[in-house]
């Protein structure tokens, strides 16, 4: 789920307001130039097709979405190549083999944070959410997201975010651990976001941090962590990425994010390595 820094900053604004990241319209593609055409080039190729209503909903359809919503044609193709795009971008950028989906992601947009509730039982002050469902051994077998039309920034933030969630599920060959998906779905925003949230780690002590030991196996912590898990999160995720490349952080989480699978992917000499190079760069400039 997308938490913005302000967001899970302040008790207070769970509450009420809705996302208060900053409005900006930088691009999440991060491949060069050649590639961007490319992606471009497939994405207007894309076929979109309106089905019939059901009910109170519209449903509009891409290869690898579904969604329902209440929103205009063109609106609903704009959200249609959105998503299909970064989906295209996600996969480009952190596995080797882009993969097919069996099965539509069903995408469900809502007016607002009270039409959300009514219909999901999920907090009104969510933007936006993504469930997976998966089989025994990680394989993916459902997957679903929730918009919400009037969150601001549903197309710079909430829409990578989420739809980086549903991408990622499943692809080191496993479920992926929470640090990662989070780590990859707030880099699947613009830059600032990361940036957002490393500013917020100068402010903890060193005690409050997670260990690089508790953050490799750790589900979402309590309410009063989430700030930190999301911040470490990401700075990982991102530490991992630059030190090699994307697709070693999924390699390093199927090699079992242990002390040989550090050596292998990363070229460190244990995870303690790995963690005192981090903590480093966490702190330091990059
Ligand atoms: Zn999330």
């Amino acid at each position: 789920m997308r938490l913005s820094p302000a967001l899970i900053a302040s008790v207070g604004v769970l509450l009420g307001s809705t996302d208060t990241t900053s409005q900006e319209k930088v691009s999440t593609s991060f491949a060069p130039e050649m590639i961007r055409t490319k992606i471009a080039e497939e994405v207007k190729a894309i076929v979109i097709r309106q089905l019939e209503a059901d009910g109170n909903w519209n449903v509009t359809e891409s290869p690898n979405f579904r969604v329902r919503h209440q929103l205009s044609k063109e609106k609903s193709e704009e959200i249609c190549r959105a998503i299909e795009k970064i989906r295209i971008d996600v996969q480009k950028k952190w596995m080797k083999n882009a993969d097919s989906w069996d099965q539509k992601c069903d995408v469900s947009v809502y007016q607002d944070g009270k039409q959300m509730e009514w219909n999901t039982g999920k907090n009104a002050y969510y933007p936006g959410f993504s469930e997976i469902e998966s089989a025994p051994g990680g394989r993916v077998i459902s997957r679903k997201i929730a918009l919400r039309s009037d969150a601001h920034n549903i197309f710079t933030h909430v829409m990578p975010h989420e739809v980086a969630h549903v991408t990622i599920a499943g692809s080191p060959g496993k479920m992926i651990p929470r640090w990662a998906d989070e780590g990859i779905a707030i880099l699947s925003e613009p830059r600032s976001s990361l940036d957002d949230f490393q500013k917020n780690l100068h402010q903890l002590q060193k005690h409050q941090l997670f260990s690089l030991q508790e953050l490799l196996t750790m589900d979402y912590p309590e309410l009063k962590s989430f700030g930190t898990f999301y911040a470490q999160s990401a700075s990982l995720t991102n530490y991992l990425q630059k030190r090699k490349d994307p697709p070693a952080v999924l390699a390093f989480i199927r090699d079992g994010m242990n002390d040989a699978a550090a050596l292998k992917n990363f070229g460190a000499t244990s995870l303690q390595d790995l963690e005192a190079d981090w903590r480093r760069k966490m702190f330091g400039k990059e």
